[in-house]
């Protein structure tokens, strides 16, 4: 039978994305941990002042709660011409309760003026074992731009905005099929790295 691993997330976007990874790659099966699910109503304040902080905040709590091995993912977009923004408030830019959209495009109005369009998101996996304690973390980036304009409906967040960079036909993420930007993403890059650990201490991990 699939051993279990659970994904602390409040986004199912990002878990759909995390999910397809580790289950195409692995022979774990993968469930989700959200805030709404009442076993998981553990979530701790996202306090850290890095991605990797916040990923081995999230993990470690929920794993401490379930007893179990548990991987979270901090990520976020970092635009240099923004001064480092959104960065790891990217989730919450411009104040609870827009939509991806009109992040997006608030993103999009801040830059107006901008000619450095230089990007990259980030992303920090952390895994903690079920005693509650981080066993390791991974990291990946995505390099890129930010856009001038809206464009796409795949993927989730800034995706509509952001083109990565080497391609020669100017996409974004969001123009992107799904099988593209799990190939080239700054979760997929550090998912590469966790799977190979994983698959290397699967047998270790099963024993503890
Ligand atoms: P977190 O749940 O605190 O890690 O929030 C991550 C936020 O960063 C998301 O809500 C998105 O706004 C943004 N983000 C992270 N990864 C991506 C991505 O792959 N595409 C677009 N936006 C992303």
């Amino acid at each position: 039978m699939a051993q279990r691993l659970i994904i602390a997330t409040a986004n199912s976007k990002k878990f759909a994305e995390l999910k397809r990874i580790i289950e195409n790659n692995s022979a774990w099966e993968v469930i989700i941990a959200t805030q709404a699910d009442p076993p998981f109503r553990h979530f701790p304040p996202e306090t850290g002042m890095t991605f990797a902080d916040n990923a081995r905040i999230k993990s470690e709590a929920v794993a401490l709660f379930t007893g179990q091995w548990v991987l979270a993912d901090d990520s976020g977009l970092v635009v240099p011409a923004l001064n480092g923004q959104p960065g790891i408030f990217s989730a919450r830019y411009g104040g609870e309760g827009l939509s991806d959209r009109e992040r997006a495009q608030l993103l999009l109005q801040n830059m107006e003026n901008a000619n450095d369009r230089a990007a990259y998101f980030e992303a920090a996996l952390s895994l903690s074992s079920p005693e509650g304690k981080e066993f390791r973390g991974w990291f990946g980036r995505l390099h890129g731009e930010i856009s001038r304009s809206v464009a796409g409906e795949q993927g989730f967040g800034y995706d509509p905005i952001f083109i990565p960079k080497g391609q020669k036909d100017l996409k974004t993420l969001a123009e992107m099929e799904p099988e593209v930007k799990d190939k080239i993403s700054h979760r997929a890059k550090a998912l590469q790295l966790f799977l190979k650990d994983l698959n290397d201490l699967s047998d270790y991990l099963l024993k503890t």
